[in-house]
């Protein structure tokens, strides 16, 4: 069935990424990994601290350049674009859920859930409707004029994850997704990315806690160890 199509949606090739390169203190945080992302599968890089799971994700998302290595997106290579194409590819295939939330204070739940947009130019009234109609999705729609400070760790994780998904993104990203969040709100979490998956979305995770690894969603946990992929379950 066409649902069942193996297709790739992410495929790095020998990637290395180094930090102070040339300085007594080089760092080598990505040590050749090459690795297949499919299309519509739940996909957990799993790691202890310091492994390299965040700047593999940052390289992965087009957030970073490697040093080198090559990364092809829905098989297109992507390594070697100039930054204005790489902006904008970052801006519509990809949805960033980031540990922290990093939601914007000072400004309201709505207005974070609408700022990765703001770039593309869309009309403001359909995008204000699209950004109210995810905080809906999400049980919020009552927050939209909070103020970001003024949310709750549960309705601050929604409208992190609202933002990530204004841009209709095939691929969302999200690093240490449950790293503050208590049991429960971390099982939600998960249940978010069975509906993400639901609608065909691929999904890459970094965490090294068990309730996202351990998930029956995941189909697929990666494991990194100093830069490098140590090995794969299915
Ligand atoms: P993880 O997310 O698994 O904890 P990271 O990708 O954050 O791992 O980090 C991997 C290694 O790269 C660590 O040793 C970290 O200190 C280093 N590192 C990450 N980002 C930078 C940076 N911008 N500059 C220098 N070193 C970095
Ligand atoms: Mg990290």
């Amino acid at each position: 069935r066409f649902g069942h199509e193996v297709v790739t949606m992410l495929e790095l090739r020998d990637i290395r990424k180094a930090f102070n390169t040339g300085k007594p203190y080089e760092l080598t945080a990505v040590d050749g990994v090459s690795l297949v992302l499919e299309a519509r599968k739940v996909t957990v890089l799993r790691g202890p601290s310091g492994s390299g799971k965040t700047t593999l994700l940052s390289l992965a998302g087009c957030m970073a350049r490697p040093t080198s290595g090559r990364i092809m997106l829905e098989g297109r290579e992507i390594t070697s674009l100039p930054e204005r194409f790489l902006t904008e590819i970052r801006r519509t295939t990809f949805g960033f859920i980031f540990q922290q939330f990093n939601l914007v204070k000072g400004i309201t739940a709505l207005e974070n859930v609408m700022l990765p947009s703001y770039p593309l130019g869309e009309q403001h009234a359909a995008l204000k409707q699209r950004a109210l109609d995810l905080l809906e999705l999400f049980g919020i729609r009552q927050r939209a004029q909070s103020r970001a400070e003024w949310l709750s760790g549960g309705e601050a994780q929604r409208t992190a994850i609202a933002r990530a998904l204004i841009n209709n993104p095939r691929v969302i990203i999200a690093d240490e997704p449950t790293a503050h969040l208590d049991t429960k709100l971390s099982r939600e979490f998960m249940d978010i990315v069975a509906r993400f998956k639901d609608q065909q979305k691929t999904v890459i995770i970094a965490s090294h806690d068990p309730l996202v690894y351990d998930s029956g969603v995941v189909d697929r946990v990666v494991s990194m160890r100093d830069g490098k992929i140590e090995g794969t379950e299915a």
